[in-house]
């Protein structure tokens, strides 16, 4: 375990140089802040709230680098498997700063909408929708947040978070605090540059940032049609079982050279229903593993090392997990 007396005269000083309303709680479970619902005690989970957020956190970031105290920043935890030994140092809570981050600009021909990095992605989807624009109905029914989204790079139904992003709004911490000489922690534009993304991959995957904010390129649209789209999605996952069970989705990326998506290779393999503990690859999807009740963080690591194991040993292909193992697995 970290020192929290030492995470405590962090937070003391941040909060002295930077009120801010503040969910502070040691030993938390992050069961409780997943959506696989696994994971054990952070040493200390702190949830900033409101217009407060950016300043503490930065000062925040800044005073656990000095400390040697690691920060895990927290979106929907929605793509995480938190270990049962739980997350040393300091678990950033982001999703207390939520909404639209000033004003929607012009774009193109269209208009660009900034959000939060708290926001939840259908929030943003549905206040897209509100404002008779159109490009961020992909995300409606998608769990997490736009900062998890962005990092990320999530994506489904064809379209991908570097499609429509504009621009990203980020703390940097590293040693050098950022690039061309900004001082931390002021905050940086990072305009996006759609070849720096990938497949699940984002540019901020490699440097230690905070996302704040991001920025999407929206068109005027029809409201009944972006509502429209909206919904099939939100209806395609109920009835693909997504919300059936915890999960944090695809667990395994697809490589396009395997000529099939993991899924189907898992299903063609006969490992639908294969379980460990409380994990269970989902009846309904071969790529889905979900917690059916009483599951370990272990399990669902052992389960995850299991299924790609046979699908190597049978096939010759190496899936690579999606899903983030964080926090301390000894
Ligand atoms: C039922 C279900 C269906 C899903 N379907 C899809 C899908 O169709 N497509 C898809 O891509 N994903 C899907 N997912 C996975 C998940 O919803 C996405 O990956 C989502 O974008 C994760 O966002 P999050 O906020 O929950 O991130 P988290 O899980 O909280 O974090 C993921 C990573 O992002 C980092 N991070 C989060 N916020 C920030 C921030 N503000 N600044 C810096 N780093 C940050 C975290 O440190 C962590 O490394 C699904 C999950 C579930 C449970």
């Amino acid at each position: 375990m970290v020192n929290q007396d030492r995470i405590r005269r962090i937070i003391d000083a941040c909060q002295r140089e930077h009120p801010c309303g503040l969910e502070l709680i040691y030993n938390e479970p992050m069961a409780a802040h997943t959506t696989f619902k696994v994971g054990g005690p952070a040493d200390c989970y702190v949830k900033p709230l409101g217009d407060g957020f950016p300043a503490f956190a930065a000062r925040l970031l800044r005073a656990a680098r000095a400390d040697g105290t690691p920060v895990f920043i927290l979106g929907g935890g929605a793509n995480i498997v938190v270990s049962d030994r739980g997350i040393r140092g300091i678990v950033l809570d982001t999703s207390g700063w939520t909404g639209e981050a000033g004003k929607g600009g012009r774009f193109g021909n269209g208009l660009a909408l900034t959000f939060r990095c708290g926001t939840s992605a259908d929030d943003a989807a549905e206040k897209a929708a509100a404002a008779g624009l159109s490009g961020l109905e992909f995300l409606a029914g998608m769990p997490g947040s736009i900062g998890g989204a962005v990092w990320m790079n999530a994506r489904c139904y064809e379209r991908e978070i570097a499609d429509v992003l504009t621009e990203t709004g980020i703390l940097d911490f590293s040693e050098d605090g950022g690039s061309k000489g900004e001082a931390f922690p002021g905050i940086l534009r990072v305009p996006a540059d759609k070849a720096a993304f990938g497949y699940k991959r984002s540019p901020f995957q490699n440097r230690p940032c905070l996302i704040l904010s991001a920025g999407f390129a929206l068109k005027p649209g029809r409201g009944r049609e972006i509502r429209n789209e909206m919904e099939a999605h939100r209806r395609d996952r109920e009835a693909r079982g997504h919300y059936r069970y915890p999960s944090a989705g695809s667990v395994f990326r697809n490589n396009r050279t395997f000529g099939k998506p993991s899924g189907k290779i898992i299903d063609e393999l006969g490992l639908r229903g294969l379980r460990i503990g409380g994990a269970q690859v989902a009846p309904c999807h071969g790529n889905i593993i979900i917690n059916a009740g009483g599951a370990a963080a272990a399990d669902i690591r052992a389960l995850t090392g299991e299924l790609a194991a046979r699908v190597k040993a049978a096939t010759g292909f190496v899936l690579e997990p999606e899903i983030l193992f964080v926090g301390d697995w000894g």
